[in-house]
């Protein structure tokens, strides 16, 4: 280790910061709100302002400072209250000199209660902002959140578990399980609730459904929330929707479970998906449901959330990019436009046996885009069903498969020539179709034309 990392508790502590321009602003700018003490001085050349004092500091003046920053031009006048700062007992940093400094600044995460530093040793900074960036999109946002809850049990954890090691343990299990992703949430109270009642019982720690949308395909689409969820999952229920690529970022020896559900094949029930996540979560796992696309977009996500919040689980929903956002972007396709479309409308094409099918009449309007699920097989329903309710033959359609996959083909035609055009193109599942004049727009990998030719 070349470089050692300590942290300083900021209120009451007397800092100085010297200096008036950019550089200055930042490190004043860094203790802000943080309850420290902090003066600033930028010489008397400054315009008067609240925020800072317009002479240079005198020796009294870093009399019990703890830390000064100096972020002047001059060299000499750098060294000059560099040695003033030191002789006061202050750690001295001046800024882009590290040769000048006591310590340098690490590259910063604040999370209020919870701060991540990282620190080259002043050799490499912009390394240390580059490896920030990539914690950063670990940490949850509301970390903070968790910190503080925990300060404020912390008389209550003593009291109830004097023992150290004991007290280790239930640490490790609240800030696993369901008390720390309710608190990132935001949801405070439930995430009190949970740590006390594993205060209590810590023999039956409760896990934690996440309802996780795994976007289209391409795991650059992930959200980060995603991305975070499935990096921590003890157990990732998936079925075939949900993309090998996303698959590949979870975390290495989480279980996975496979429930199926193509088009015709022998799946596991619903009911038994719900049962499962609600056995391993009261076994204290954190199990993630991965869903294709957006979990409530066609994914009956809400029928899962119902069952599992049922049995008293706290569930957590992860939005996701769901398959009409995504193809429409992979293809090009504005989803509204403001000459060719006014409205868009998710439907499906499928729907249980023997319910009834879509309004084609309310959706069989000009200006209108239709983004249609589970279309493949009943294309030959939808090109009837919206040509009978009065939408032109000749309305742009576009067909996607794979969308934001590797494998994606998009295929462009006219609503007449919708079914010809999937039947032909033998266009497998997952594939959204497009209906509407902004179908236009797709980029596309083969025409009608080209495919009749
Ligand atoms: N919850 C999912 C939809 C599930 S229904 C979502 O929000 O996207 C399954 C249908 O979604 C498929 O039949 C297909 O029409 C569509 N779909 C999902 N992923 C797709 C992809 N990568 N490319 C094209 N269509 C996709």
């Amino acid at each position: 280790m070349r470089v050692f990392l300590a942290s300083i508790p900021l209120p009451g502590t007397s800092i100085v910061v010297i200096g008036a321009g950019d550089a200055a602003a930042a490190k004043a700018r860094l203790f802000d709100g943080s309850g420290a003490k902090l003066r600033w001085f930028a010489g008397p050349a400054a315009e008067p302002d609240e925020a800072w004092i317009t002479r240079w500091p005198e020796a009294e003046d870093l009399c019990g400072a703890r830390l000064v920053f100096i972020a002047l031009p001059d060299p000499t006048q750098s060294a000059f209250f560099a040695g003033l700062g030191r002789t006061s007992g202050a750690q001295v940093n001046v800024v882009d000199q590290p040769g000048l400094s006591d310590f340098h600044t690490p590259a910063l995460i604040d999370r209020d209660g919870v701060v991540v530093g990282i620190a080259t040793g002043g050799v490499a900074p912009v390394l240390a902002r580059e490896v920030r960036a990539r914690v950063e999109a670990a940490l949850p946002q509301g970390l903070d959140r968790l910190a503080r809850l925990a300060e404020g049990l912390r008389e209550t954890v003593m009291a109830t578990l004097p023992d150290f090691m004991a007290r280790r343990r239930f640490w490790e299990a609240a800030f696993r399980g369901a008390p720390r992703d309710l608190a990132v949430e935001g949801r405070t109270a439930e995430a009190r609730r949970e740590m006390l009642r594993l205060l209590n019982r810590p023999e039956q720690p409760k896990g934690v459904v996440h309802l996780v949308g795994a976007g289209p395909g391409d795991p650059e689409l992930l959200t980060l929330k995603a991305l975070r969820a499935l990096q921590d999952a003890d157990l990732i229920i998936h079925d075939r929707l949900a993309p090998p690529a996303v698959l590949d970022r979870a975390r290495r020896d989480a279980r996975r479970i496979y429930v199926g559900k193509r088009r015709g094949e022998h799946s596991v029930p619903q009911e038994q998906i719900a049962e499962l996540m609600i056995a391993e979560a009261k076994a204290g796992h954190r199990v993630v449901r991965l869903k294709g696309g957006d979990p409530f977009v066609f994914g009956r996500g809400g029928e899962e959330l119902e069952a599992v919040r049922a049995a008293g689980i706290d569930v957590i929903v992860v939005p996701g990019i769901t398959a009409a956002l995504g193809c429409a972007a992979a293809a090009g396709i504005p989803l509204t436009h403001r000459d060719q479309a006014q409205a868009v409308s998710f439907v499906t094409a499928e729907t249980r046996p023997g319910g009834a099918g879509p309004d084609w009449t309310s959706l069989a309007v000009p200006n209108h885009t239709l983004a249609v699920y589970m279309g493949v097989a009943g294309a030959a329903a939808v090109q009837a069903g919206l040509i009978a309710a009065g939408r032109a033959p000749d309305t742009p359609v576009a067909v996607i498969e794979n969308g934001s996959r590797p494998d994606q083909r998009v295929l462009t035609g006219r609503l007449d020539g919708l079914a010809r055009l999937v039947a032909r193109e033998k266009v497998i599942s997952p594939a959204l179709l497009i209906v509407g004049e902004v179908a236009a727009w797709a980029r596309s990998s083969a025409t009608e034309q080209e495919v009749a030719a």
